[in-house]
């Protein structure tokens, strides 16, 4: 009876936390521009006295029930990010230093210049570049010799994604719905290591935002594209302890930091170039 009781109450407060996490769901019909999922878990909350026995289990103490005494317990599912996972707070922010080089150290020769096709964006063509330059920028400012990456004049292209062409092109299109932000293709000479092509793709399939703040229902485009053109020889980070770097593999709607860069990405811009 005990065990059943035990049971009962792990199910209820399973279900109390797994329905928190599913009415945290952005609504993006709504159009609201706030973290429902934040907001969520920063209202829950446990009973005082509920004592925290392993990540995420909670304690709930014990009470009678029809005579007999009953423990609870509460498994909670954080949402990534929120404060609560932080707790106990690990050492992650942008001054970690790690990075990762793609095949071992793949560069360019020379400056790279970049051919911009803003058809599907759903943004002011002038507004697209200047985020763009913005990314290119931060990533040469970060370099401390006197070599110039990029050149952030960017030309016009009417042509979409083609990869293979020698031609770099930033473009718009569909990627799907199962979550690709965006994608950098490129070639390189196996021989020589040398980078010689880099396309970006942005997905359609998301609101795309050039606005200093970025609503939590659009991707900042300046974000995402320091993050893509980190791709001409800097690889995708997925540690955890990474989460604060311009180069970790994961972003959402509404992140800006990765418009900066963090120790790592330019420790790792700095070691090729
Ligand atoms: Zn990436």
């Amino acid at each position: 009876m005990k065990k059943i009781l035990i049971l009962a109450v792990l199910m209820l407060a399973l279900l109390f936390s797994v329905s928190a996490v599913i009415a945290g769901k952005p609504d993006s019909k709504a159009g609201k521009a706030v973290n429902p999922t934040v907001e969520k878990n920063n209202e829950f909350s446990l009973p005082e006295n509920a004592k925290e026995v392993a990540p995420g289990v909670f304690y709930l103490g014990e009470s009678m029930d029809k005579g007999k005494v009953v423990e609870g317990y509460a498994f909670v599912h954080y949402a990534k990010g929120s404060k609560s996972a932080a707790r106990p707070k690990p050492v992650v922010d942008d001054t970690v230093d790690m990075y990762k080089l793609l095949f071992k150290g793949i560069k360019w020769a020379d400056t790279m210049q970049y051919e911009v096709n803003t058809t599907g964006s759903g943004l002011d063509d002038d507004a697209v570049r200047t985020a763009l330059s913005a990314s290119l920028e931060t990533w040469d400012t970060a370099i401390i010799g006197d070599f110039e990456l990029f050149n952030d004049d960017l030309l016009t292209t009417e042509s979409g994604f083609d990869s293979g062409d020698r031609k770099n092109r930033v473009t718009w299109n569909d990627l799907g719905t199962s979550g690709t932000i965006a994608m950098n293709s490129f070639w390189f000479y196996r021989t020589t290591k040398e980078i010689v092509e880099s396309d970006v793709v942005f997905n359609t399939a998301y609101v795309w935002s050039i606005d200093d703040v970025c609503a939590n229902n659009a991707m900042d485009l300046q974000n995402i594209a320091t993050h893509e053109f980190g791709h001409n020889g800097l690889a995708d980070l997925y540690v955890s302890k990474s989460a604060e770097l311009t180069m970790y593999g994961y972003s959402s709607n509404g992140e800006t930091k990765k418009r900066t860069l963090g120790t790592g990405d330019i420790a790792g811009i700095n070691e090729l170039y």
